[in-house]
């Protein structure tokens, strides 16, 4: 298989090649940005089949290929892919898209920030950050400790979840849904960010103040995610051709 992606993904095309370049350029990108290093996965649903693309639970995510990207069904069997097992959390990507047949794309990662609000007695995800709007309705808490490594575990994550599209693990990390991969890597960086807004707020001694449900439904009037989700794609993908952690043949931008 070539890596080149061809112009397809221009087209918003779906095939496996593009799923593939995706699923890697993504992760090898978040690895840069330090919110997956040597744990935590994204994954992509193939669209219409119960199967999702995901890495192997070895390979470094700084070195993940198209070629290395799995195709795994949703009982954990591994359909197409180098050798290699996936993920020992894969459950966590399978309880969510048999629950919720509107998620493209799941992140699981064990970002310091996001295990360190549940480790602070009635502090929660506040909406500091416009672009943090898509968690306004509440980030829900696992309160269970522990990896989530069984079909059990998957189904009680997917219930914790419920309608929202962020989860809390409490002591552990964070999930967050999307549409895409392209989609999961903004939807990250933006998370993030906002818990930083919160933190560093914070230490100046006043008190939060989020905005409101009606500043965020005037934002909303004129946001344009699709747009948003490209620009913020293509310049971390152009960071990426930079630092040399893509590589030249993979057709990544949108
Ligand atoms: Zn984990």
């Amino acid at each position: 298989m070539t890596t080149t992606a061809s112009s397809s993904m221009l087209s918003g095309s779906n095939s496996g090649e593009v799923l593939r370049v995706q699923v890697a350029a993504c992760t090898r990108l978040l690895n840069m940005l330090g919110v997956l290093h040597y744990s935590g996965h994204v994954s992509i649903r193939a669209p219409g089949r119960d199967q999702l693309y995901i890495q192997t639970r070895t390979e470094s995510r700084a070195e993940v290929t198209p070629d290395s990207i799995l195709l795994v069904d949703f009982d954990g069997n591994v359909l197409e892919g180098l050798p290699g097992k996936p993920p020992s959390e894969l459950v966590i990507h399978t309880g969510i898209y048999k629950a919720r047949p509107d998620v493209g794309a799941v992140i699981h990662n064990h970002m310091p920030l996001a295990a360190a609000i549940t480790m602070a007695r009635g502090a929660r995800v506040e909406i500091m950050d416009f672009h943090a709007s898509r968690w306004a309705a509440g980030v829900p808490v696992m309160r269970e400790v522990g990896h989530i490594k069984t079909e059990a575990d998957g189904a009680v994550l997917a219930r914790a979840l419920g309608d929202a599209n962020a989860l809390l693990l409490r002591a552990h990390g964070l999930v967050l849904t999307s549409e895409s991969a392209p989609a999961i890597l903004v939807d990250t960086v933006h998370f993030e960010d906002n818990l930083k807004a919160m933190k560093e707020a914070l230490a100046f001694g006043g008190e939060l103040m989020p905005i409101t449900a009606e500043e965020i439904a005037r934002v909303g009037e004129y946001e344009d995610r699709a747009h948003h989700i490209c620009k913020m794609w293509n310049y971390y993908a152009g960071e990426g051709r930079k630092a040399n952690i893509l590589p030249d043949d993979w057709d990544v931008e949108l």
